[in-house]
Formats: structure tokens, sequence, C-alpha cells
């Protein structure tokens, strides 16, 4: 069995803790960990320690089981989520936690399981935890994603290699494209969210009206932005003031497009690893702002299950510019993870907007969100349609036009 490094991984946890999550002295942490990880699991709860943490508790997963649930649990358990659970995530927001997930996640988990369990139970699950959704999406409390991988996942990334060789080069491949290989990632991270700040400002002045945005794979599609939208990227700032990363890597900058204003043809540029099941060719035509037609050549079933979960996974939530020169991006690999392969390619997510990327949306009463065309759904889930090849054209209020991306790279 291959034994990944110590102090590697000592530095990736520490990383994930202190500017991931960024664990204050007093905090109870939440971490989420695989038992196939529990050596690194571990690790993230010493780090956590160090930092300070009151208690820190542990939410072993288990994949196989989950797997095991899905074939052979009794049919009604398919529409319930039970309350303690609720409870537990109210208790836990209400005490001020940090939540650390560390993703293993193997994509063809779910392969074989009735569709309809899967969408029943996400319906179930999705709203019962509406409300720690919302506090999630919308910064009122840190949390940090990051990934460590599992044989199964290895193994479908690099099916030329055997089993150790696969766990070795995926390690490799998640610390490189998490920032976190060098010798003092938390420094390296301060350095990368500055990087952002030129980016954001960019954008954040020049407010597009909308969106053009064209590549060689036959994606046209003109997308409006919501009023008063806001470009973010390289993390966020919680509701306490603390800066955190939600996601371990992220490269991505993204904003609010209007639900109302998306006009065109998206082709997506790699497969959509969801829920277990791998969507490919995934091809979706808006008219104002809703999905009339959508295709895909492989996985149609588990598509047409996103976005019949309710009307707003018929519309757009986010759209993030992601440049071909991001250290994933280079890899040219398919992770079959979306918190890899987000960062490596343009994306837009179907279904619900980020709170924070539009001025004052907490203030805002339903009438006014839907006024700037903020999208709501039970669902947020990203497809990735950014190439090599890749042209945006921001149009301003007035009609000026200008590229500002281009080839897969920013060039304003
Ligand atoms: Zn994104
Ligand atoms: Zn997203």
């Amino acid at each position: 069995m291959f034994v990944m490094n110590e102090e590697k991984l000592k530095n990736y946890a520490k990383l994930i803790v202190n500017s991931g999550g960024n664990v204050q002295k007093g905090q109870l942490v939440i971490v989420g960990c695989d038992v196939e990880n529990a050596r690194f699991g571990r690790m993230v709860a010493e780090s956590a320690y160090d930092a300070g943490a009151s208690e820190v508790v542990m939410e072993w997963g288990c994949e196989f089981s989950a797997r095991s649930r899905y074939l052979r649990g009794a049919d009604e358990i398919f529409d319930t989520f039970a309350k303690w659970r609720v409870d537990k995530f109210k208790d836990q927001n209400d005490r001020g936690a940090v939540y650390l997930h560390i993703i293993s996640a193997n994509p063809n988990l779910l392969a074989g399981v009735d569709p309809d369990r899967i969408r029943r139970f996400s319906i179930a699950s999705r709203t019962a935890l509406k409300d720690h959704m919302e506090i999630m999406m919308s910064n009122g409390l840190r949390w940090c994603g990051s990934a460590a991988p599992s044989p199964e996942w290895a193994k479908l990334v690099f099916p030329d290699l055997s089993e150790d060789e696969a766990m070795e080069k995926l390690w490799d491949y998640i610390l490189k494209g998490a920032r976190a290989d060098g010798a003092d990632p938390i420094a390296d991270w301060k350095e990368h969210k500055a990087g952002f700040a030129g980016r954001l400002d960019y954008l954040n002045k020049k407010q597009f009206k909308s969106l053009r945005i064209t590549t060689g794979i036959g994606t046209d599609l003109t997308v409006g932005l919501a009023t008063n939208h806001v470009w973010v990227g390289g993390g966020g700032t919680a509701k306490d003031g603390l800066d955190f990363f939600p996601n371990m890597p992220t490269e991505e900058v993204f904003t609010m497009p209007d639900k109302h204003r998306a006009n065109g043809r998206v082709v997506a540029s790699m497969p959509l690893s969801y829920q277990g099941s791998l969507i490919e060719g995934i091809d979706i035509t808006f008219k104002d702002g809703r999905a009339v037609e959508h295709s895909a050549t492989k996985g149609a079933e588990a598509l047409g299950n996103i976005m019949n979960m309710d009307e707003g996974a018929k519309r757009l939530g986010e759209v993030a510019l992601v440049s071909s020169s991001s250290p994933i991006a280079k890899m040219k690999t398919l992770f079959y993870n979306t918190l890899f392969d987000e960062n490596a390619s343009s994306h837009l997510a179907l279904g619900k907007a980020y709170p924070k990327n539009a001025k004052d949306t907490d203030k805002m009463s339903a009438e006014e969100k839907e006024k700037i065309g903020m999208n709501d759904s039970l669902i947020h889930v990203d497809f990735m349609f950014g190439t090599e090849d890749m042209t945006v054209t921001g149009i301003s209020e007035n009609g000026e036009e200008i590229v500002f991306f281009e080839n897969g790279e920013f060039v304003y």
C-alpha cells in the first residue's frame, strides 16, 4: 500500500486548517472525512487543536456503506431526512462551527443505483438543510472543501497505473493543484490571494451588462449579469470579518448572472461527475435565462434529474472564469471531481446563486432579489465549458464591447 510522505501531509493539513478554515482559538471544528483517509483526517484534527480549536468533531463517512444504503435500504427512507440531523447542524452552526470537508469521492460510487432514489433523497436532504446551505453560501460561517485521494478515485483518473502508482500520482496532483507542495504553503496562499485583486478590481469597475462567451466547440452564449453584481475570487470573508477559502484549490473569479437574461447555446468542454454519475457532452440552449433544450451524450438521465429538481435548476446561478494557465488547467487531467475540474476550466452553475455575488442581497426582499435576477434553487451544480480558444466579450450598459478574455487568458 502506498504511504504518503508524513511531512507533506502535515503541511497540507495545516494549510487546510489555518488558511482554508482559518480556525481560531476556542472554536468548534467539524471535520468531514472518509474512513479510507483516516490517517489524513486525524492529521487535520491534530492541526485544528494546534490552531486552538476547543473541540474537533469527526464526521466519518464511508462510501461503500453509502452505496449499500442506496442499493439495499427500504424504499421509504429516500423521502425523509431525520430531524435530529437537521438539529445537529443547527446546533453546530449556533456554536459558530468551522467545517472542514475532505473529499475523496469515487465518481462511480452510485453507478447502477436507481436514479429515482438519488433524486428523491437529494430533494429530501436539500429541502431539510436549506437553512444550513443558506448559511454556508452566504459566508455565515467559515468552511473549506479540500481533497484527498481514494484508491477507486485514483484508478479512475490514472487507469493505466497500478493502484499504488495511481495513489501517489493523484496525491502529487492534488497537492500541486492546491498549491500545497511548496516549502511554505501558507505563504504561497497569501501570495495567491493577492493575485486575484487585479482581475476583481477590473471586472467590478467595468460592471458589464452582459458577457458574450464563444468557444470553438459550439458555445455561443450571451449571459446577462445581475444588477450591482460583485465578482469574487481568491476566498471570502465570513460574517465575523475573518477571511477563509471555501475551496482549496481555487483559481476562479465568479459572479452572479441575471437569471432572466441568458440566450444562446453552451457546450460543455469536460464531463461532469455528479452524485456518482458521469455526464458527458452536455449541450444546453437558453432562452431568456431558462434552459429550453438540453441533451447529453452520456448520463442524460442524471442531467434531466438535475434540471428537473425545481424551476431554479433550469436557470443560472454562477458564471466563473478560469485562465488556461492555472496549475490545474496545465495538468490537462480530468479529475472527475468538481473541486478540481471547475478550477481547470471556466464554468456555469445551474441553480442557486451566491448571495455575496451582488451588493446588499442580505437586505433584499424576495421581490428585489427577483428584480436583480438572483436565482434560487435547491441545487448548485457547476459544469465546465471553458476551452483554450475561449473568447469573452464584455458588453457595457451603453453597448460598448470589450474583449477582455481571449485564447483562454485574461487580456485586459
Ligand atoms: Zn465556481
Ligand atoms: Zn459553483
